[in-house]
């Protein structure tokens, strides 16, 4: 399996760390408004990323954050006269609301920037000692840039261009850094903030030192992946690797992903320039499995441009596969009401099922090739139009069913729900409710309790209430 690796520009081959096991950082949204789709685009390739892992046998360690202490959240939470955790609090059980709309695998650990402050202090105190760091007069720290030999090894620039060439790295304002390129590790309170007690002043961290300290706890000082949005390339991940290296004397991590842009009009989708859509806007037009699917048909490297065309494109798409894959259920089911269907596969259909194999190997190789989730799209498209040709009414119900078990297996690493549970109309649960009634009444006690569990299993919820049985999607 190869992956392109930011730090060395190259498709690299993957070598885990530690043989079978996998630990992936991702760094994670700041919690002040619904997310946008831009948001969700890491969310989405990054799940994907650990599926395929964990389809090739890997045991994932997935830690993703929540930035929950921020400018951002302050000026909302001021705003609104609340505190600022009410805002954060809120935003996190919206976005895992979300998350999970989207078939986003829930993390193994979904850290909290402000339920980590012992170790960033922990974290700050050893960069001072080994002389990474400084204290300013007014209790800010500053990591000191310089001091880090390797600094610019990620985003591949050279510490006396960024003097030269970024002039708004050299705007100090009224900072008392050193050097302009040294950055805050810890800050000062001001009035109104959430602060935290410190050797240095009352305060808060700074946006890179909560991702360096979340991913040596939950992961350790090495790990396999560290990913995100390319604008995180500079300065977050440059500066997460200073902090992290130098702190503690090993390298970071093995290998740097970054998706590239959603945009909107060849823009980068974002809040502060307002051109953006939340995932629940899309929600209330599209099915997200369809948003899912659309953010997998590039690659994730590539710049992505949202329009409703690609978006109609996307939906046509992904109900071509459910389609296939409802189709295939309706003639299992009619072939299990047959007597005379046979149940075992011909020797053609074994032959087609040895062809059908291709199709996983077609898809195994786009995805060993830095996650081409476009081509191995495309390779589920051939499977379902060999699967629209090859299956009848006449097939067995053991090719039927190893055909549409092929197609469920990979879209499902791709994170993509293509089988929809046929769901129970409210005409049939009230007939069915009748039914039970009408049991009881005759003292037919064991269909009663039949009934109340075939609704069960379909996720209705019985009450008997005095005014009669009520029922409840569960
Ligand atoms: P933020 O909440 O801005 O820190 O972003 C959370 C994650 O979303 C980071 O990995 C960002 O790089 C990513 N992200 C933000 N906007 C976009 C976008 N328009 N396209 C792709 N990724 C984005
Ligand atoms: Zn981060």
């Amino acid at each position: 399996m190869k992956i392109y690796n930011t730090l060395s520009r190259k498709k690299e081959e993957f070598e885990p760390i530690q043989p079978g096991k996998v630990s992936m950082y991702v760094c994670g949204p700041t919690v002040y408004n619904l997310i946008h789709i831009g948001n969700a685009r890491p969310m989405i390739i990054f799940d994907t990323v650990r599926r395929y892992m964990e389809y090739k046998g890997y045991e994932v360690n997935y830690v993703s954050n929540f930035t929950d202490v921020d400018d951002k959240i302050i000026k909302k939470a001021n705003e609104e006269g609340v505190n600022s955790s009410v805002i954060s609090e809120r935003y996190i059980e919206e976005c895992k609301k979300d998350m999970k709309a989207l078939n986003v695998k829930t993390a193994t650990t979904h850290p909290k920037a402000t339920e980590e402050i012992d170790g960033m202090l922990n974290m700050i105190n050893v960069l001072l000692e080994k002389g990474h760091a400084y204290a300013a007069s007014d209790g800010t720290v500053y990591y000191k840039t310089r001091s880090f030999k390797e600094y610019g090894k990620l985003s591949h620039k050279n510490l006396d261009d960024l003097r030269g060439g970024n002039r708004s790295l050299l705007v100090s304002g009224e900072d008392q850094k050193e050097d302009p390129l040294d950055f805050v590790l810890w800050k000062p309170k001001k009035e109104g903030e959430p602060y935290w007690e410190s050797p240095w002043c009352k305060g808060r961290p700074g946006w890179h030192i909560e991702c360096s300290v979340m991913s040596k706890k939950y992961l350790g000082d090495e790990i396999d992946i560290h990913a995100g949005g390319e604008d995180l390339i500079f300065p977050h991940h440059e500066n997460e690797i200073a902090q992290s290296e130098a702190a503690n004397g090993k390298p970071f991590a093995k290998y740097w992903m970054h998706n590239g842009f959603l945009n909107i009009d060849n823009k980068k989708m974002s809040k502060s320039l307002g051109n953006f859509f939340t995932v629940r806007d899309i929600s209330e037009k599209y099915d997200l499995q369809i948003l899912r699917f659309f953010m997998l048909s590039a690659h994730y490297r590539s710049p992505l441009n949202f329009s409703a065309d690609l978006m109609e494109a996307a939906k046509n798409g992904y109900e071509r596969i459910v389609t296939c894959v409802s189709n295939l259920n309706y003639l299992l089911e009619a072939s299990q009401q047959d007597n005379a269907a046979s149940d075992a596969m011909s020797a053609q259909e074994t032959a087609d099922i040895e062809e059908a194999k291709g199709f996983i190997h077609k898809f195994e190789e786009a995805m060993d090739d830095d996650f081409n989730t476009a081509d191995a799209v495309s390779a589920i498209f051939e499977l379902v139009k060999f699967a629209n040709t090859k299956v009848t009414e006449h097939s067995s119900k053991e090719f039927i069913r190893a055909i549409k078990d092929e197609i469920v297996m990979l879209s499902d690493i791709c994170g993509l729900i293509v089988e929809k549970e046929a769901e129970i109309l409210d005409s049939e649960i009230e007939s069915l409710i009748q039914e039970r009634q009408d049991a009881r009444k005759a003292k037919n006690f064991a269909r009663a309790d039949e009934i109340r569990d075939t609704l069960l299993k379909q996720g209705i919820v019985l009450e008997d209430t005095r005014e009669g049985v009520k029922w409840k999607r569960a």
